[in-house]
């Protein structure tokens, strides 16, 4: 069990904010799970087939 709750390790696609669990990493809709949305001040865009989301 290698895999302990150690927090602040590196990198999560998790947030805890207010006790609410938030996701920092979106799927692409169009890729499909598995390939994360980057993240931009004003949108996110995929990496692999380009599509953007603005933020509302
Ligand atoms: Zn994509």
């Amino acid at each position: 069990m290698s895999d302990g709750p150690k927090a602040g390790a590196k990198w999560s696609k998790y947030a805890v904010e207010d006790g609410n669990l938030v996701r920092k990493a979106e799927f692409c809709p169009v890729c499909g799970p598995g390939v994360f949305l980057a993240y931009h001040a004003d949108r996110k865009s995929c990496g692999r087939c380009g599509h953007t989301q603005f933020n509302e």
